[in-house]
């Protein structure tokens, strides 16, 4: 069976979306309002399935058709109404997934789906007309490489409904976990509860973000450390998560001085060049120097 899919957000997961759903045989249609970072991800996939073929994943006629399923809208207006999917994928910001969220309800989807990391699917179901349709798809970066998909079930999401995502599930191939809805589900509240002492500890001096990402790779079997998996993620995405968690958990969750700082000085992680690391054409590099803005040390 292939669904139309409508992905909204063409960022670091939309495109990582579009890119297996229409791997998948699913006509998708990503709509990005930024022109920059819609061309952007428009290169981004055809570098993606360029090297698939590279890599002897795909054959050349196999991504050809996989680009063709792909269409790049600037705005919902402008997508076919009754998808049978659309999966929002916008910044992690309740106001602005609202609003996109109700803004895609009018296409009339079967299933609406939000991909946030932390905000409760019950907050993000405010104001829809038909919240027994809507859940939480939470999938994992780098999105073709991740086997999991987080299934989050809000208070009035329809049994059917759930049952129709961890159908899609496996058609993406992807292996599905069904979570209750707890502010950063199973998997946010966990990662990023490392992430953040991570942080404080370059903060305290503990040891450089290489070593401490080393200690959990080899000292826990984690495949990649928290600092570089903060990188890969996004600064800025896990500082909006952190926000989002100490609003519904108290001050264990609060960001650290040192990840606002590093946002605030436009170090983002892998995306943006620099984070714990410098990273060159999306490959780590070596250590960033962080020492600058360590100052004070962990609150
Ligand atoms: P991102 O900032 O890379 O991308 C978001 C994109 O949405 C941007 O290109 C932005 O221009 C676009 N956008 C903003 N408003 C829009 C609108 N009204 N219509 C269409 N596009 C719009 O963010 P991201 O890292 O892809 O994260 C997106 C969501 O996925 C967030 O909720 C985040 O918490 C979640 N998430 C992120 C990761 C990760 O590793 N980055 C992992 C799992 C889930």
């Amino acid at each position: 069976m292939s669904d139309r899919f409508v992905v909204v957000g063409a960022g670091t997961m939309g495109l990582g979306i579009a890119y297996v759903a229409a791997g998948a045989d699913h006509a998708v249609e990503l709509v990005e309002v930024d022109p920059a970072r819609g061309a952007a991800a428009v290169d981004r996939l055809a570098e993606l399935w360029d090297t698939a073929v590279r890599r002897g994943k795909l054959t050349a006629d196999q991504a050809a058709a996989n680009r063709a399923r792909v269409t790049l809208r600037t705005a919902l207006a402008e997508v076919a109404e009754e998808p049978d999917v659309v999966v929002e994928a916008v910044p992690e910001r309740l106001g602005l997934k609202r609003a996109v969220l109700r803004d895609a309800e009018t296409l009339r989807p079967a299933l609406l789906a939000s991909n946030t990391s932390s905000i409760p699917i019950a907050e993000l179901a405010e104001g829809l007309a038909h919240p027994e349709r809507f859940l939480g798809l939470h999938f994992f970066n780098p999105v073709w490489a991740m086997a999991l998909l987080e299934v989050v079930v809000g208070p009035a999401t329809a049994g059917e409904t759930t049952a129709a995502a961890v159908a899609l599930a496996g058609r993406l191939g992807k292996d599905p976990v069904v979570v209750r809805d707890m502010p950063g589900f199973a998997t946010s509240r966990l990662g990023v509860t490392l992430g953040l002492e991570a942080i404080r500890m370059v903060a305290d001096g503990v040891a450089g973000p290489a070593d401490i990402d080393k200690a959990m790779v080899l000292g826990y079997r984690h495949p990649v450390g928290p600092l570089e998996l903060t990188d890969l993620v996004g600064l800025d995405v896990r500082l909006d998560i952190a926000r989002t968690l100490q609003a519904a958990y108290g001050d264990r969750f609060a960001p650290p001085r040192l990840l606002e700082d590093l946002v605030a000085a436009g170090r983002l992680g892998r995306k943006s060049g620099q984070g714990f690391y410098r990273w060159a054409d999306g490959v780590r590099v070596g250590e960033a120097d962080v020492t600058e803005l360590t100052g004070g040390g962990s609150r």
